[in-house]
């Protein structure tokens, strides 16, 4: 995995939500809330790729969608490249929708069917009138980069497999020249060895066009190999970020235990099987306390009542109260107080 190339911050978000009202009675009187991102703060580097990991259903597409304005945000604020993303109306989110780009999971529901390839490729080139040259050039260009040839140029989605369309939705979102992608479970649709392929392609595109990526996928072994960084969302939070390989290798979060510990590893030593007891439970109506308190192996009075705190260890964070507590124990320890018993938040 290469890394980043700078250090420049290229997209922060800060406190983001994403509610939507729940309506009912002949009034559609508000009664509540599906809190689906809630009170979300990332930054993606220029050249880097965040994976964003969480059970279906935890917020992973609707922060991705909210980040590109597909969806409206309900709170907070986000900047990319200095432009404040959320303070901006659709006249002036235009110049900017073309840097910011989506690869879909179904490149099949994502293609239209009745369009050739050539169409798929130069549409939104032509609209956004970056058009130099002919759109056979563009497009064979565009299909160079994604290791297609030129001989698909006038075939349509249905004459390709899984992985050939995917390469095609890539190459589409790369018409615009973005800076940026989301790829929301971009290859979990596609076979094993066809993943490898269109995730070493993700990769090579990242160097040779310096992109970043917002990669959101339920599969951390995939997450592992292409991201430098890792956030962990659950019931609409982030509960853990930091390096993808400390992240993985040594997670702090009992989330995050619970995730990795479903990693099949042939040939290696894993931790236990932790089993999460229980169902993701609604986001209209999260836990008190910490949200996953409810599921939660390690889960103390505590959590029941309060949020935890983010707790900064290094390059990472994380929301959890175990790993307050030890923090709170090694203050004492440093200041000569007599010690209390510290948890041992390293489970792995
Ligand atoms: Fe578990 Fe408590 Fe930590 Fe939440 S705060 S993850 S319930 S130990």
């Amino acid at each position: 995995m290469g890394e980043a190339t700078a250090n420049e911050i290229l997209l922060r978000i800060e406190g983001m939500r994403t509610w939507f009202p729940i309506k009912r009675g002949v009034l559609a009187r508000t009664v509540g809330h599906v809190k689906a991102v809630d009170d979300v703060s990332l930054e993606i580097r220029r050249g880097e790729t965040l994976g964003l990991v969480g059970e279906s259903g935890c917020g992973k597409t609707m922060l991705g969608r909210t980040v590109l304005r597909l969806e409206e945000p309900t709170a907070g604020s986000a900047w990319f490249d200095g432009n404040e993303l959320f303070a901006l109306d659709e006249r002036q989110m235009r110049p900017l929708r073309r840097r910011l780009q989506m690869v879909f999971q179904d490149p099949y529901a994502s293609l239209n069917p009745r369009m050739t390839v050539l169409d798929i490729l130069t549409e939104a080139m032509a609209f956004h009138r970056l058009l130099r040259g002919s759109r056979e050039e563009a497009a064979v260009q565009l299909l160079g980069e994604v290791g297609m040839d030129a001989g698909t140029l006038h075939r349509y989605p249905h004459e390709f497999s899984g992985g050939q369309r995917q390469r095609i939705s890539i190459a589409r979102a790369l018409s615009l020249s973005p800076e940026f992608l989301v790829c929301d479970e971009a290859v979990s649709a596609l076979d094993v060895s066809v993943q490898a392929q269109v995730i070493n392609l993700l990769m090579d595109l990242r160097e040779a066009r310096g992109l970043s990526y917002l990669f959101i996928s339920h599969d951390l072994s995939v997450v592992r190999h292409i991201s430098h960084r890792v956030a962990v969302m659950y019931l609409g939070r982030i509960v853990e970020t930091g390096p993808a390989e400390a992240v993985i290798d040594q997670p702090l979060h009992p989330y995050t235990q619970a995730l990795v510990s479903a990693i099949p590893t042939p040939g290696r030593e894993r931790p236990k099987r932790i089993v999460l007891s229980g169902e993701l439970p609604s986001p209209a109506n999260p836990p008190a306390g910490c949200p996953f308190h409810t599921r939660c192996p390690e889960a103390m009075e505590v959590c029941r009542k309060q949020f935890p705190a983010l707790h900064r260890q290094g390059e990472r964070t994380v929301h959890c109260h175990l790993c307050l507590s030890s923090q709170a124990s090694s203050v004492a320890t440093a200041g000569n107080s007599v010690p209390g018993p510290a948890k041992n938040v390293m489970k792995t």
